[in-house]
C-alpha cells in the first residue's frame, strides 16, 4: 500500500480537451508512483476533466464557471486551439443558443488561472490538429494568449512529463524552460546524447532495415534534434522505449512534429525538424 502524497491543500484543477484524440490522458493513465488515481486523491481538485468526470451537461459547465469565477486554480490543456471559421471546428459546449469555442474558452479561462500547462504537442504547437493543410487552423495555446504556458510536449506525454512539472509547480513554482517553454528537467537533453545506440554512431555503424542493432540514424532517426529524456526515463512503467523497441525517434516533442519529422524513414538532414 503506498502512503499518502503529502501536499499543502489540494489543487483546483481544469483539465480542458480542445482539438485531440484524448492520447495524453489515456497516457497519463500509465503513470505509476504517484498513480493517476492517488493525484485525484490526494493533490488535485478536478473540478473539470471531460474525460474522467462523472458530471455532464450544463452541471459540469456550472462547475467549470464556478472554477473560473473562484481563480487561482492549475489549467491544463490537452490538444490544439482551432482558430479557423471562428473556431467553429471545435465548439465544446452551447448554452442559450450561444457557442462556445475552444479559442473562447481559452481566453475566458487563461487570465483566471494560476498555471497553464500544455499538455502533449497538439497544445504546445499544434501538432498532428495543425498538420498540413490544417484547414481548421490549428495553433498552439502559447500562439493564442499571452499569459505564461509550460509546454509539456510528446505526442504523447510520457505521465511522469506531467507529473513532474505539476509537482515542480506545487513545490517550487515555475520550472526552468527552453527557448520553447518545454521545462529543461525533460527536455534540455537530446534523445542522441542518452541513447544506448550512441557507441554505433560515433563508430559510423548504421542499421540496414528495422531490426537491426546498429545506430537507427540510417533509418530517419531524429533523436539528435529532439529534446526529451526517454532513453534513460523510458516508457510503460520505465520499461521500454522507441529506440531500444527497434523504431527510430519520430522527434515527437519537437515544435514541428509531424509535417517536418516526415517521411519518417528519410534520413535527418534532409528534413528541417524545427518550427518558430
Ligand atoms: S538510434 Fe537515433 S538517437 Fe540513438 S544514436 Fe542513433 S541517431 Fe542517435
Amino acid at each position: 500500500m503506498l502512503e499518502p502524497i503529502q501536499s499543502p491543500s489540494k489543487i483546483p484543477f481544469i483539465w480542458f480537451e480542445a482539438n485531440a484524440c484524448s492520447g495524453d490522458s489515456i497516457s497519463l493513465l500509465n503513470a505509476v508512483q504517484p498513480n493517476l488515481r492517488q493525484i485525484i486523491l490526494d493533490i488535485l481538485d478536478v473540478r473539470y476533466w471531460n474525460s474522467l468526470m462523472p458530471m455532464q451537461g450544463e452541471a459540469a459547465v456550472c462547475k467549470l464557471a464556478a472554477t473560473v469565477e473562484e481563480g487561482g486554480f492549475f489549467l491544463a490543456v490537452e490538444g490544439a486551439i482551432a482558430t479557423a471559421e471562428q473556431g467553429r471546428y471545435a465548439i465544446p459546449f452551447k448554452q442559450k443558443e450561444r457557442s462556445f469555442t475552444s479559442e473562447d474558452l481559452l481566453r475566458w479561462m487563461a487570465p483566471k488561472a494560476q498555471y497553464i500547462i500544455a499538455v502533449g504537442t497538439c497544445a504546445c504547437f499544434g501538432g498532428p490538429s495543425a498538420a498540413k493543410p490544417n484547414p481548421s487552423g490549428s495553433k498552439g495555446v502559447w500562439e493564442i494568449i499571452k499569459e505564461p504556458v509550460i509546454n509539456v510536449a510528446g505526442c504523447p506525454i510520457n505521465p511522469d512529463w506531467f507529473l513532474g512539472t505539476l509537482f515542480h509547480l506545487i513545490w517550487f513554482g515555475f520550472p526552468e524552460v527552453d527557448r520553447y517553454q518545454r521545462p529543461t528537467l525533460f527536455y534540455g537533453k537530446t534523445v542522441h546524447s542518452m541513447c544506448q545506440r550512441r557507441s554505433y554512431f560515433d563508430t559510423d555503424r548504421f542499421a540496414k532495415k528495422l531490426g537491426d542493432p546498429e545506430c537507427l540514424f540510417s533509418l530517419g532517426c531524429m533523436g539528435p534534434v529532439t529534446g526529451a529524456d526517454c532513453p534513460s526515463r523510458m516508457w510503460n512503467d520505465h520499461l521500454n522505449w522507441p529506440v531500444k523497441a527497434n523504431t527510430p525517434c519520430i522527434g515527437c516533442t519537437q515544435s514541428g512534429f509531424p509535417d517536418q519529422s516526415t517521411p519518417y524513414f528519410v534520413t535527418l538532414p534532409k528534413k528541417m525538424p524545427n518550427k518558430k
